[in-house]
């Protein structure tokens, strides 16, 4: 069989059935492991999108009258299924991504967490009420789900974030759009038939797929409340500027450039071991990934390099077939290019390259995007592998003389999603937490990702707009305050007409 006839054509999920595209366009999806095209997925077009919102618009009301417990009923069965179906999520995420199988199985779990908080929503819609703020008025204040939010995710994690960015959304009681990346469009389309047998009503969870045109009819159409994106830097911008103009509520998360901080009086065997999973897992596709290390003093420096150089030589590359595996290839072959091109431009620039990833031997046939673990040391602030993320396997060291120095170079940098440091001192910890310019902040932990009931969002450039991922914030970025001040005054009551602003006080002076 060829490749050709093995190509599945995808839809987009609407309205709880799968619809075809009318487009035409389509994307590519890629199985990363063997360089093969394993669907195409359709390119939705603006009126395409429009008919989605409007059906997403008709079934908001009536999942916003069904009572909150009904509506977690769903989310708990929704749960049971995805921990039913894990081994055909998995299958699915290790296909279109690249991702080793226990990879997945920890993305699933991640997500999980997001459906759990989602299902305390009941806790976190609990309003605010006041007896007799004056004349017999009772004061309370809730909260309303928006109406047609959109939702917009990256390739890397096809399963946690669009779990993360939508679970809430539903459970509060809005019609979720969800346009996942074109990459990965695969696992979200599996999500969706999930979905219809947990028993959420048709039109409140939509997978619309496509690239800048679909997105552009979400940013546009005056029916979307509120847009949480997820993914690089100037498209998150882009997000951010073109959503808020057309008066809608954005959260827009954007890249990361995250720094592990080693002070000499760390364990640098236990550190090494850390950065080496933080750094390289998932071939380094996390926003939230170890893009290097800033080593405090030049005999560190120098130890924990070799410890490195060590460590980096043993890892195993290749398919998500092999169990043995560290991590696998990068999404696509232009990806592969240009991490290739910020490697190659690291050392034009003066780097040093340690270890050499650029030309992995996996096996003489596979035509899957693979890149080795690669390290640069040498490398300055002013460097263009460490002023941009580059997401892929390309690392680095950076030499500086105190903490101060780490804590001030982290601190001019234009991103700030994650940091971590890793140390013995309790007082150099103290000075971190308290002077770094960074949203989610580590010490002596791999990878500072919040837990699900803990709000997630960086920095700087790495966040647009103010809501936040996981935690209770998500549930106000997706519900608005409504607060209501109500009397009801006896038959016999005497009452006049009163001309003044109301008020309870006299001032006094
Ligand atoms: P991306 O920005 O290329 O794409 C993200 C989404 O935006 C996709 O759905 C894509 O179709 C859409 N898109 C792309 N270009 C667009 C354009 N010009 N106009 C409108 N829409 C557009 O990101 P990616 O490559 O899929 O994902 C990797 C990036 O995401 C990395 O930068 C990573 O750090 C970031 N990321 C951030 C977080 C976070 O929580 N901060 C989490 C995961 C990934």
């Amino acid at each position: 069989m060829t490749v050709q006839q093995k190509m599945k054509t995808l839809t987009h999920f609407i309205n709880g059935v799968e619809v075809a595209g009318t487009s035409g366009r389509f994307s590519e999806v890629y199985n990363p492991s063997t360089g093969e095209v394993i669907a195409q997925a359709p390119l939705a077009t603006k009126e395409e999108v429009k008919q989605a919102i409007q059906l997403a618009k008709a079934a908001f009301p009536g999942w916003k009258k069904t009572a909150i417990g009904k509506r977690v009923e769903v989310l708990h069965h929704f749960r049971q299924l995805l921990i039913e179906k894990q081994d055909e999520l998995i299958a699915l995420i290790c296909e279109e991504s690249g991702k080793t199988r226990e990879d997945a199985k920890g993305e699933i779990v991640r997500g999980i967490e997001s459906v759990d908080m989602a299902i305390s929503a009941p806790q976190m819609l609990k309003g605010e009420y006041s007896v007799n703020v004056g004349g017999n008025i009772n004061a309370f204040s809730a909260k309303s789900p928006l109406g047609v939010v959109a939702t917009i995710a990256p390739f890397n994690f096809p399963v946690m974030v669009p779990l993360a960015i939508t679970s809430m959304a539903v459970a509060v009681g809005n019609a979720v759009i969800l346009k996942p990346s074109e990459r990965v469009p695969i696992s979200a389309l599996f999500i969706s038939k999930l979905w219809k047998e947990a028993g959420l009503p048709d039109g409140i969870w939509t997978v619309v797929n496509g690239d800048k045109e679909a997105v552009n009819e979400l940013l546009e159409n005056k029916e979307i409340q509120a847009i949480s994106f997820v993914g690089s830097t100037p498209v998150a911008e882009y997000i951010y500027q073109t959503g808020t103009k057309h008066n809608k509520r954005v959260a827009a998360f954007g890249g990361g450039k995250n720094f592990m901080i080693v002070m000499p009086d760390a364990n640098l065997e236990q550190t090494a071991n850390a950065f080496l999973g933080a750094a390289y897992g998932a071939a380094s596709q996390r926003c939230m990934a170890i893009s290097g290390a800033l080593v405090v003093g030049k005999d560190t420096e120098q130890r924990f390099t070799d410890i490195l150089k060590e460590k980096i030589a043993q890892l195993k590359i290749g398919p998500y077939t092999d169990p043995e595996v560290d991590f696998g290839p990068v999404i696509t072959q232009q990806s592969k290019d240009v991490i290739i091109r910020y490697i190659d431009g690291a050392i034009a620039e003066g780097a040093n390259l340690v270890i050499d990833g650029r030309n992995p031997k996996i096996c003489e046939t596979s035509k899957g995007f693979y890149l080795g673990p690669t390290l640069l040391n040498n490398v300055t602030p002013d460097m263009t592998i460490f002023k941009e993320e580059v997401f892929g396997p390309a690392r680095i060291v950076v030499g500086v003389q105190t903490l101060q120095e780490a804590i001030d170079v982290i601190n001019n940098h234009e991103l700030g999603n994650g940091v971590t440091m890793f140390t013995n001192s309790g007082a150099a910890a103290r000075k971190f937490q308290e002077e770094i310019e960074v949203g989610m902040v580590g010490v002596n932990v791999p990878i500072p990702i919040p837990v699900g009931y803990h709000n997630f969002g960086g920095w700087k450039r790495s966040k647009f707009g103010e809501g936040h991922m996981f935690g209770p914030d998500q549930a106000r970025f997706f519900t608005k305050a409504k607060t209501i001040s109500e009397r009801w005054p006896d038959e016999t009551e005497n009452t006049t007409s009163t001309f003044a602003f109301p008020s309870n006080n006299d001032v006094k002076s």
